[in-house]
């Protein structure tokens, strides 16, 4: 993909600017961290110096400079922040801001008049903005929205559709709406493309609100109406009846206020910050923008890891499988059958660091320390026959093991998941490394909001290749990096009745590296086992080069087959139990000391 960096794209919108100004006499300045414009200056935020931005980034930039000149053709400044200023020194926030909905889809409508080629980039702004609030509604726990919630974003969702912009986030916006509240918002926009000049859009967009304020409250109104009627036959009531009326008209009163407070109060804004997109945001890691728009447009709100502190807190049946019963007898039951595979694969490890370690400062001496005798020893299992030695600098590691628990992992597939875990981490924990098993049994649908799982599910149906779930991303930590295995082996035998769902590895893989990214190791590596594929590859495969591109090596382990591996640093496959304690210890070994070492002892040549 093309990158712009930051003179490339500043040279590009001042040219713009003396192209699109002409008589326009406009100067851009790249400042701060808005785009907007007082009739005679555009300003767009200012970039890091070391920024590079994609093309959609440039458009979007772009569409701001667009949107912003045609104000400064269009707009009537006078008129428009007069009107503006007294709606926000009264507190009407919400008039205010329809102001600018309604003057926005005027100035935009006569400068494509003029300029057609801008519908490119002013679609890319509306498409989001537009996916900005969906997700923002989406999250909202509601099965209606009255108008005061969604008006403003309703009238431009309509001028989107009128204008042709980008209907991949906008379409899904209106179908928020009830039929009722579309056929009420056709009739708002005719007054929206009547408008020829900024006095009438103020005009059009306050009548707007108060026809919105007036349908939201039609219970207040109708009382309101009554009450009044009431009162005009004051005289023919009797002394009791006009009490009624007296405290009757006070509740009413008092409602209309309320009423009124919430029509003025924190209304969703359809707005996008600028800088934001152009700056990125990668969980403050501190490390170039990388938007993550595969994982945006959704609500990640419900998303959560269980662990052995906060399993109780939702009774999720699937946490309660793996932390409810604290008896290690799933561990145990594996680990007899197999200790002496994963014994053996380890001390060899264990012993080969040692080794390696040696070399460092007895130099050329490798074969010295492998010992023929001692490793005869050390494959019949007797762990008196070396000194494990303590932890060297060079074992600064951080491994993240996360296992796939969706419903076709069987009993002796996650059998292999234990056993494989179980060795890593004893092996880590012996060298001074750390370890962390995240187990991921797809996710629980009933977390979600009634309004949100429909949602999800009218998003799956249209096909919405971005959204490989249904449900939240709810995983189990089993062991995390400060754990030591010995506290976590119930947990870890208990997976084996803890599998559900599907294999949402994208979002997985998105959701776990943020809690290795952090760790303060010089070397971090995740290992994704999967015995199916991803729900959706192209995204899996996006996933892990994210995760690559932050220096964390991925090594993929297939069961069965290879699934992942193309995408990853390094590929297993493994097919059986005993597979699994070679195949992955072996690769693991030669990972940890960078391809010299193989545990099933054949010495490897140097590269
Ligand atoms: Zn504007």
């Amino acid at each position: 993909m093309s990158k712009f960096s930051k003179d490339k794209f500043e040279r590009a919108i001042t040219t713009g600017a003396k192209v699109l100004g002409g008589d326009l006499d406009v100067d851009v300045v790249f400042i701060g961290n808005r785009a907007f414009t007082n009739g005679s200056t555009i300003t767009i935020p200012s970039l890091p110096e070391d920024v590079e931005l994609t093309l959609d980034q440039v458009n979007i930039a772009r569409g701001y400079y667009h949107h912003e000149a045609a104000h400064i053709r269009y707009t009537d400044f006078d008129v428009y922040s007069k009107t503006v200023g007294l709606l926000r020194e009264s507190g009407e926030e919400q008039k205010a801001e329809m102001c600018n909905v309604v003057e926005d889809c005027f100035i935009e409508r006569e400068w494509m008049k003029e300029f057609a080629g801008s519908h490119k980039m002013l679609s890319i702004i509306h498409r989001t903005i537009d996916q900005n609030s969906y997700s923002a509604f989406l999250d909202k726990d509601q099965d209606k929205f009255e108008w005061w919630d969604i008006g403003l974003c309703a009238i431009q969702w309509r001028d989107g559709q009128e204008k042709g912009y980008d209907p991949m986030f906008r379409d899904r916006c209106l179908d928020m709406l009830t039929p009722e509240q579309r056929h009420k918002l056709e009739g708002w926009y005719d007054l929206v493309r009547s408008v020829t000049c900024t006095a009438d859009c103020m005009k059009v967009a306050q009548q707007i609100v108060d026809e919105m304020f007036e349908h939201d409250h039609s219970d207040t109104m109708s009382e309101l109406k009554s009450i009044e009627e009431r009162m005009d036959n004051w005289d023919n009531l009797t002394q009791e009846e006009k009490d009624k009326l007296v405290e009757d008209s006070m509740k009413a009163g008092d409602k209309a206020e309320a009423d009124q407070k919430t029509g003025n109060g924190k209304v969703y804004v359809p707005s996008l910050d600028l800088a934001k997109v152009l700056q990125g945001d990668d969980g403050g890691s501190g490390k170039k923008p990388q938007q993550e728009m595969t994982y945006r447009p959704f609500t990640t709100q419900y998303d959560k890891i269980y662990d052995r502190n906060n399993w109780e807190e939702d009774h999720w049946h699937i946490a309660e499988k793996v932390f409810g019963d604290k008896a290690d007898t799933e561990y145990q039951k594996v680990m007899k059958s197999h200790n002496s595979t994963v014994s053996v694969m380890q001390r060899k490890i264990q012993r080969a660091f040692g080794a390696h370690d040696l070399r460092g400062w007895e130099g050329g001496h490798e074969t010295g320390r492998l010992d023929a005798r001692m490793l005869t020893q050390a494959y019949q299992g007797n762990s008196n026959v070396h000194r494990i030695r303590t932890a060297s600098q060079e074992v600064s590691t951080s491994v993240q093991i996360v296992i796939d628990g969706s419903s076709s992992m069987n009993y002796a597939n996650l059998q292999m998941c234990i056993l494989a875990s179980a060795a890593v981490c004893k092996t880590l924990e012996a060298i001074g490394g750390e370890c962390e098993i995240i187990f991921m049994p797809g996710g629980d649908a009933n977390i979600y909001p009634e309004p949100l799982k429909m949602a999800v599910r009218k998003a799956s149906e249209d096909g919405n290749t971005r959204f490989t779930r249904g449900t939240p991303i709810t995983n189990i930590c089993i062991k995390g990096f400060e754990d030591r295995l010995s506290r976590c082996r119930s947990a870890l035998g208990n997976i084996v009745n803890g599998t559900c769902g599907t294999t949402p590895l994208h979002e997985v893989i998105h959701q776990s590296y943020r809690r290795l990214l952090p760790r303060n190791t010089n070397r971090k590596i995740q290992l994704l086992v999967t015995d199916g594929g991803p729900d959706n590859n192209l995204l899996c495969s996006e996933a892990i080069n994210h995760v690559r591109s932050k220096d964390i090596e991925v090594v993929g382990i297939g069961i069965g087959a290879d699934y992942i591996g193309e995408w990853c640093d390094r590929n297993v496959v493994v097919r059986n139990i005993d597979d699994f304690g070679t195949a992955v210890m072996d690769d693991f070994a030669r990972m940890l000391l960078g391809e010299r070492f193989n545990a099933k002892n054949e010495r490897r040549k140097i590269a």
